[in-house]
């Protein structure tokens, strides 16, 4: 068994990428700010253009500090390990990326229990989230910690309300529990709802956004929280390797991709829609209705698993993922235009027979 990934077939090359939103290129803009970008050495606190991302997030987020890391994983394993002690259990609904995608990283590193909540598309209520709390005790383990996705990947993309954050963060810290947003897709949430990332992660302790997911970043994701929190983080951002050199020219990038890249995220919307629309018209398929730019899609009434279908569709140049053998997802991002969404309907139609 190796978990080396397979090698892509470059000669078969994907023109419309629909596999996953983090498939964008850097542009030409973004590579010159790359090239023009002052550096220094990050672990030693000389690399201006990393505290330039760093105060402008901070900001951007409504929190007095942030840290850049290469990954949103590190972000999430950061935080999990400055916040709890090895024991603790942690609190996020049972589909979130912390439980099912990060390499069991939670109990590996922070050695932390995890217990998973339901709920509709990936958003768990205030009153289940009451109900999982256990009186404190000897027996049981500290829960000390909930976490919350923005957007909610595996739940379609689906954005938390800021009423809904401020309920479950009520009972949180009511219970002493700190509360963690894994915002990948936080700036996703900002545009979809109109409303300020900082106000939508007002009523949490911290929050990390991803600059490769749709902000067309190569690299980086930044955490925020409170100056105390930083400060303790730092501790594990030197420890899992994560303390960089001259990641100045990452930054950049980066902040690049928050001054330019933002606003255009409705077009991803707009477009995730309009490929929507466009599968549910497709005999055997049905579609759950994006609220970001994420679109997840049901093929049982085709009888083609999605690996069939991603198959199929592979030799005219489109991807896609899948989530299960029938539920699949398309990603929307900027380097997929509205044409290229009309194209992509349009080999579909092609590859589905109707049974
Ligand atoms: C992609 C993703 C992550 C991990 O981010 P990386 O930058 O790929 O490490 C974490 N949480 C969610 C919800 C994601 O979609």
């Amino acid at each position: 068994m190796s978990y080396e990934p397979d090698r892509f077939d470059f000669s078969q090359p994907v023109r419309i990428d629909l596999y996953s939103d983090t498939r964008t290129k850097p542009s030409r803009a973004m590579r010159e700010a790359m090239l023009d970008a002052e550096v220094g050495d990050e672990q030693a606190g000389s690399d201006p253009s990393i505290w330039a991302l760093c105060d402008y997030a901070a900001k951007l987020l409504g929190k007095e500090a942030a840290m850049f890391l290469p990954t949103g994983t590190m972000c999430n394993q950061v935080a999990i390990a400055t916040h709890t002690r090895p024991g603790d259990e942690i609190l996020a609904h049972e589909d979130a990326h912390i439980q099912s995608s990060e390499g069991g990283g939670p109990g590996a590193i922070s050695g932390v229990l995890f217990k998973g909540l339901p709920g509709d598309r990936g958003i768990f209520s205030a009153d289940t989230l009451r109900a999982a709390i256990r009186p404190i005790s000897r027996y049981a383990p500290a829960q000390t910690l909930v976490e919350v996705e923005q957007t909610a990947n595996k739940g379609g993309g689906a954005c938390w309300t800021v009423a809904g954050l401020q309920a479950v963060a009520d009972v949180a810290h009511t219970h002493g529990m700190k509360v963690h947003m894994d915002g990948a897709r936080l700036m996703n949430a900002a545009v979809a709802l109109g409303v300020p990332a900082s106000d939508i992660c007002a009523p949490c302790d911290t929050v990390w956004l991803d600059f490769t997911k749709g902000l067309g970043a190569p690299l980086g994701a930044i955490l925020a929280g409170s100056r105390d929190f930083i400060g303790q983080a730092w501790r594990w951002k030197q420890r899992l390797g994560g303390a960089l050199r001259q990641g100045g020219m990452n930054a950049a990038a980066c902040l690049y991709s928050l001054q330019h890249n933002v606003d255009r995220l409705a077009e991803d919307h707009a477009n995730a829609a309009a490929l929507a629309r466009g599968m549910a018209q497709i005999p055997g398929i049905t579609v759950e209705m994006p609220e970001t730019n994420l679109v997840f899609f049901d093929l049982t009434g085709t009888g083609m698993t999605v690996s069939e279908f991603a198959a199929r569709l592979r030799p005219h140049g489109v991807s896609v993922s899948s989530t299960d053998a029938y539920r699949g997802r398309a990603c929307l991002h900027l380097d997929v235009s509205a044409a290229m969404v009309e194209e992509a309907l349009a080999i579909m139609r092609m590859v589905v027979q109707p049974r």
